[in-house]
């Protein structure tokens, strides 16, 4: 347990990072080298309370990242295009005593006042690194904090959220499981690298596994196809990139041939619609597996690869986990209807440790304490005949209460995205005198100089749903407005 990354020693000239859009340009580093690098920086981190880690999709990122959980010092990864508020609000939440960098990185003026300490990717002249750092400074407590990860604050301020390394471990081994995912995976990696996604399933797995990462510095369809395409085993996503790459497939055939050639590819962090599941199933013969987790849990469920394909759902929980499902009156639902929804708590030892600063959300979160307790994780969801959950959305954004129904928003948005005219879909709730909520579709049309009429959108949803899931109102956008990882902005939607 406490050694996080036992592949960096012993796998010396095996790669271990590959950052960059094209081969020519990228920087590689070997296990051997990695090992130095970070062992050198956890040697001068050693003792520090935390530090902050200016997190480019680079492998300086990579390193500061290692050294500093060698030298078993948490961690604070910053989104570098953060606005000045948020990241303010998150230096002064979290108070690291030291900001790692890149030499070339310029830095916003809410940074400055923090000390910096440029991280090398090679250390040419090196002190081998006692056997006590490279496996964690003697005997670390697996209870103590790995990272503060920041939540994406889709539905509020973003919170802190503190994950020990047992449960960065714990979540690990259980993918590994679910997915035979091992040494010889090659990862083609796109994300950023300051959430749980980019960070600790791209980064820190591979690593733990002694596998490869190939990150593209930016996402991009030829970069899949390249890096799939000459022993890429798997890919990690999100929805908007699978989105772009089943635009794509269909003029693509190097890219379908290498998605075809791929032993898994993976999608999180949003939900991926229904219908762009099946354009890259038609195009490349392939299932996505879709996982399901969160800042808080880590990963909580996954399709399994080999298994059926259950678009639409998120599978079931992984090795370790418990999932269940809460109704509004607090009884556990037993049903596996596909109908009743209910609320998803988790348990596991894969559960962070709490909020940063914030006793009270940490209380509030879980049904019987942080330690052992249930965790709300507020998004709600239905469980099908064979145990696989189908999550409906956020119980914050996404569940509308409508003439006496409880509708889940993404349920109505696979059915518009499965419109030809549609290009982008969300739904949310507005107040209304007779039903207490009418539903409202934002649609971004496939072809703005010709979108398709309210009513025919809004019967289409009827005819594939049910009456009561039609929408009363539809807005026409050009865009909706996303994060960094592609999630929807619910909250930033103009007002009706
Ligand atoms: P905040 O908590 O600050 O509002 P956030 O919940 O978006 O932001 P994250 O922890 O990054 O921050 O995201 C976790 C959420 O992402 C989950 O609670 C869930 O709603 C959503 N999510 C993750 N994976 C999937 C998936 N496969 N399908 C649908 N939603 C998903
Ligand atoms: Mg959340």
């Amino acid at each position: 347990m406490n050694a996080l990354f036992p592949a960096l020693r012993g796998r010396a000239d095996r790669v271990a990072l590959r950052f960059g859009a094209a081969p020519a340009t990228a920087e590689t580093l070997t296990y051997g080298e990695l090992a130095r690098a970070a062992g050198d920086l956890a040697v001068r981190l050693a003792g520090a309370a935390r530090v902050a880690v200016w997190a480019t999709p680079t492998a300086r990122t990579a390193v500061a990242v290692v050294g500093a959980l060698l030298a078993g010092v948490p961690v604070v990864p910053l989104n570098p295009r953060t606005g000045e508020r948020e990241l303010a609000h998150i230096l002064a939440d979290s108070e690291p005593v030291l900001l790692l960098a890149g030499a070339g990185d310029e830095l916003p003026p809410t940074v400055t006042g923090l000390p910096r300490l440029d991280v090398p990717t090679r250390v040419e002249s090196f002190t081998p690194v006692p056997a006590a750092v490279a496996d964690g400074p003697g005997p670390v407590d697996p209870e103590s904090t790995a990272l503060i990860v920041y939540t994406s604050g889709t539905t509020g301020p973003p919170k802190g959220v503190l994950l020990s390394r047992r449960a960065v471990a714990a979540s690990l081994d259980a993918l590994a499981e679910a997915w035979s995912w091992t040494a010889d995976d090659v990862l083609v990696h796109g994300l950023p690298l300051f959430h749980v996604h980019g960070l600790v399933l791209g980064i820190l797995g591979p690593l733990r596994r002694g596998g490869e990462v190939r990150h593209l510095g930016a996402f991009s369809a030829e970069g899949v196809a390249r890096e799939l395409g000459s022993g890429g085993t798997m890919l990690f996503g999100v929805p908007t990139m699978y989105h772009r790459l089943a635009d794509a497939l269909p003029d693509d055939p190097a890219l379908a041939g290498a998605m075809a050639g791929a032993r898994l590819l993976v999608s999180g962090s949003a939900a991926l619609p229904v219908h762009d599941h099946e354009r890259i199933a038609a195009a490349t013969g392939r299932t996505v597996v879709e996982r399901y987790g969160m800042s808080e849990t880590l990963m909580n469920t996954s399709v399994r690869p080999g298994g059926p394909p259950r678009p639409g759902t998120v599978g079931t929980p992984l090795p370790g986990v418990e999932v269940r499902l809460v109704e509004e009156d607090g009884s556990v639902l037993d049903a596996s209807d596909g109908e009743t929804v209910g609320e998803v708590q988790v348990r596991g030892p894969n559960l962070f440790s709490g909020y940063l600063n914030r006793p009270e959300a940490t209380a509030e979160a879980f049904d019987g304490g942080p330690a052992g307790g249930w965790f709300r994780t507020g998004d709600m969801a239905v469980r099908e005949s064979d145990g696989a959950i189908r999550l409906v959305g956020r119980k914050a954004t996404d569940l509308i209460k409508s003439g006496g129904y409880k509708i889940g928003a993404g349920e109505i948005e696979n059915a518009l995205l499965d419109h030809p005219g549609v290009r982008e879909a969300a739904v949310t709730g507005e107040p209304d005198p007779d039903l207490g909520e009418r539903i409202v579709a934002w649609v971004v049309p496939a072809d703005p100089s010709d979108p398709p009429a309210d009513g025919e959108l809004a019967d289409h949803v009827a005819r594939l749903l049910a009456p009561h899931k039609r929408p009363r109102t539809v807005r026409l956008l050009d865009e909706l407005p996303r994060n960094d990882l592609g999630k929807v902005l619910k909250k930033r939607l103009p007002r009706g």
